[in-house]
């Protein structure tokens, strides 16, 4: 018995040996310091925050009604899981298994789950409702054989703001929401010359309020190709120097102006009957929508690069580049989809320009020019 073990012992200390000779290492030990899930009826998300670099983590492993994380080396921290968002639908459970930490989390065997990095020390973890996704259909490349629906038949244009929702009112008194729906106007006439054959669907074409969610539901019903959200940028106090046009596309915002003029334009629920489907739209949850809409992320971006140089070559407003924040007009797009902050209210040149009949024409007529130009590259790109 006692030389049995012995054996064992020299198996052991051989094995150890070797490990060391071949370089073979534990992974480095972290320390969890922070888990936090929040959820809706779409999907959940926890993100797992690491003291250090989070270095090892394992494929999510399904087993019956959830979903298993393993992070080898990992400590979790006395308190680390916020128990204050879980809820029946968002059930976590965290224990050591030798020297990794095993975390379930529960969810449905038809749900889809994604873990991946954010950051050096953050993991986040998304699982989404399988009605939630985004169709198959949407992705092109994932359809060779049926490009013909690819075509860019339908376009939406959206004129931001609109009834009792005014919008930004210019230092010239003018309002956010007539020029908003002037420009997108004048687009709808400039494409119907220069692309008679797509149909351009408005989601106001009077000066109506309505709902930032039923924007790109109306997009969404009408088959849309490309959704572009029109608005006027705006500062706190005017009159105000910022000045010039940006074009954004939806991700969470990387600095403080883009998360400002998100949370400006986001202000616009304040207006609607229900608040509650934008409860919980949280940092991570803006983080999901991004997910959803990874199939034209690209087609969003190069779209949005060709917005801003048309309209700052072709007219007075300065170039502010394109940005990203996190903007609830843009979340429930199936299309690749942008939003253009044309130029401010709240300084004198940039207001004196939207309010002009020039102005408005010449903003339109760029933007046409540059859905024009991201049509043609985009049906090349499917003859490719
Ligand atoms: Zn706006």
């Amino acid at each position: 018995m006692i030389k049995h073990f012995e054996g064992g012992m020299r198996v052991l200390l051989a094995a150890a040996t070797l490990c060391m000779l071949l370089g073979m290492q534990q992974p480095p030990t972290t320390t969890i310091t922070r888990i936090r899930a929040s959820g809706n009826d779409d999907s959940t998300v926890v993100r797992i925050r690491a003291a250090s670099t989070l270095t090892a983590f394992q494929r999510p492993e399904r087993i019956p009604g959830g979903v298993v994380l393993r992070l080898p080396g990992a400590l979790l921290e006395d308190g680390a899981i916020d128990s204050t968002a879980l809820t029946p639908a968002v059930r976590l459970e965290a224990k050591r298994v030798r020297d990794i930490l095993v975390l379930t989390l529960r969810c449905a065997p038809t749900d889809s789950v994604v873990l991946r990095r954010d950051g050096q020390r953050d993991l986040l973890c998304v699982i989404q409702r399988r009605a939630q996704q985004v169709p198959e259909d949407i992705a092109p490349r994932q359809h060779p054989a049926g490009r013909g629906k690819w075509s860019l038949d339908v376009i939406v244009i959206d004129a931001g703001h609109g009834g009792k929702d005014v919008g930004a009112e210019g230092v010239n008194g003018v309002y956010e929401k007539d020029v908003t729906l002037a420009i997108a106007k004048l687009v709808r006439a400039r494409l119907r010359e220069i692309m008679p054959n797509t149909n351009v669907v408005m989601t106001r074409d009077n000066d109506t309020f309505l709902e930032l969610y039923r924007r790109t539901q109306i997009a969404n019903e009408a088959g849309g190709k490309l959704f572009l959200s029109i608005h006027c940028n705006s500062m706190p106090t005017k009159p105000h120097p910022a000045h010039g046009c940006e074009t954004y596309i939806l991700r969470p915002g990387r600095n403080d102006d883009a998360a400002r003029v998100a949370s400006r334009e986001n202000a616009s629920v304040k207006f609607e009957q229900s608040q509650r489907r934008y409860e919980g739209m949280t940092e991570d949850q803006i983080i999901v929508a991004t997910m959803a809409q990874r199939s034209f992320v690209r087609l969003s971006e190069s779209f949005a690069a060709s917005i801003q140089q048309e309209v700052t070559d072709r007219t007075p407003l300065a170039d502010r580049g394109v940005s990203q924040a996190g903007f609830f007009v843009l979340v429930g797009a199936s299309m690749p989809n942008v939003l253009i902050e044309t130029g401010f209210l709240s300084n004198r040149s940039d207001a004196e320009y939207l309010a002009s009949s020039k102005g408005q024409t010449a903003i339109a007529s760029s933007i046409a020019t540059a859905i024009q130009s991201y049509a043609t590259s985009y049906q090349r790109s499917l003859s490719h």
